[in-house]
């Protein structure tokens, strides 16, 4: 830290990243990316014609995106959004429509980056705890007249809403812009995307980390009326025009297009995700019921960060947050079927040796 930095800045706590050692020596089931490579389709679209055009600025409208987003998702383009990854998208409508005087609501237990922009740009943060079970009380949402953001399915928990109970929050706050941060929803969970034409305070917002194996090209999607989109327009364009790269742009588009491609991947997850949880069950893990890509684990038997410590001394990453209501969980990310084999061979000899 410099003598310069102003004492605001120097007072935030920025958020910490899962590790991301640059050698392959891990099998690394901490970051919740996916365990397969992009389509093809990605790969034949970036490529060497497609990098001599870096010399010239991406397109800041990304038209051509938005057009497959659209097609894909039954929306016009002004009604989508493409962020420098969901992260982008998400400081974008806190930048948007919380202030000093426009508090964010959203649950104890749920993604650390929410409170981080919070801090940043001095917005009041409400914060309503989760059940015991760490599920979500939809009343304890209704009539906040707040700005709300809800993870659905959340992380690290990997518990979803139906789309009813946000439709009953989305009522409730007609004065309000709700945020749902869809993540994970194609792992199982319940997309509120089929309530945009119906609420014009819902804001949307996926990602191609986790489900479309592009979490290293930076690309997610805000979903949602017309004015809200123009209204994230207005701070990207007050910020950074080019946000969305080229070889980005062209890999989401061929992503969105390879539906075959998306489907299969992400039944495999959904397939390897049962047959861990059962292992795990068959173990005396606790587990929530999951609908992401990470299962949400503790056992009587060993702390949590011990077992995350034992886990990295046998080469195997996963995620361990040293907070209070979750201290004794493990957030493992689905990897193939032979990594999580990996797993529960090094889970056994911990336990049992
Ligand atoms: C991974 C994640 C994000 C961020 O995704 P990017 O698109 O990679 O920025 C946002 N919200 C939740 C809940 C996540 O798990």
């Amino acid at each position: 830290m410099s003598r310069y930095l102003t004492p605001t800045l120097a007072g935030l706590s920025p958020y910490t990243p899962g590790e991301q050692p640059q050698d392959q020596q891990y099998i690394k089931l901490n970051t919740n990316e996916s365990p397969y490579p992009p389509s093809p389709a990605v790969v034949a679209a970036v490529n060497a014609a497609e990098v001599e055009k870096l010399r010239l600025y991406s397109d800041p409208a990304c038209a051509q995106l938005l057009a497959a987003a659209a097609e894909y998702h039954g929306l016009s383009p002004d009604e989508i959004m493409p962020g420098n990854g969901s992260d982008e998208n998400l400081f974008f409508a806190l930048r948007a429509f919380c202030d000093e005087q426009h508090p964010l609501a959203y649950a104890d237990v749920t993604y650390g980056c929410y409170s981080v922009w919070c801090n940043l740009m001095h917005i009041p943060s409400h914060i309503l705890p989760l059940e015991a079970d760490f599920s979500i009380d939809p009343t304890k949402y209704y009539g906040l007249n707040e700005t709300i953001v809800i993870a659905n399915p959340n992380a690290p928990t990997g518990l979803a809403l139906p789309r009813s109970a946000i439709e009953g929050i989305l009522k409730s706050n007609p004065d309000n812009v709700v945020i749902v941060d869809e993540a994970y929803v194609d792992f199982g969970g319940e997309s509120c995307v089929p309530l945009i034409h119906q609420y014009d305070n819902l804001l949307v917002v996926q990602t191609f980390s986790k489900s479309r194996q592009l979490a290293g090209a930076r690309l997610g999607l805000a979903m949602g009326n017309a004015a809200l989109i123009a209204d994230l327009n207005r701070v990207k364009f007050s910020l950074n025009p080019y946000n969305i790269n080229r070889l980005t742009l062209k890999a989401g588009e061929a992503a969105l297009k390879d539906t075959a491609y998306f489907d299969a991947t992400r039944q495999k997850i959904m397939d390897t995700r049962a047959w861990t949880a059962k292992e795990l069950a068959n173990r005396g893990f606790s587990l929530t019921d999951s609908r992401s890509n990470f299962l949400f684990a503790r056992t009587d038997r060993m702390e949590g960060g011990a077992l995350y410590r034992a886990l990295k001394e046998k080469g195997i990453l996963v995620r361990h947050f040293d907070s209070p209501r979750i201290a004794d969980y493990l957030r493992i990310t689905i990897g193939t079927q032979a990594q999580m084999e990996a797993l529960i061979k090094a889970l056994d000899e911990i336990l049992e040796g």
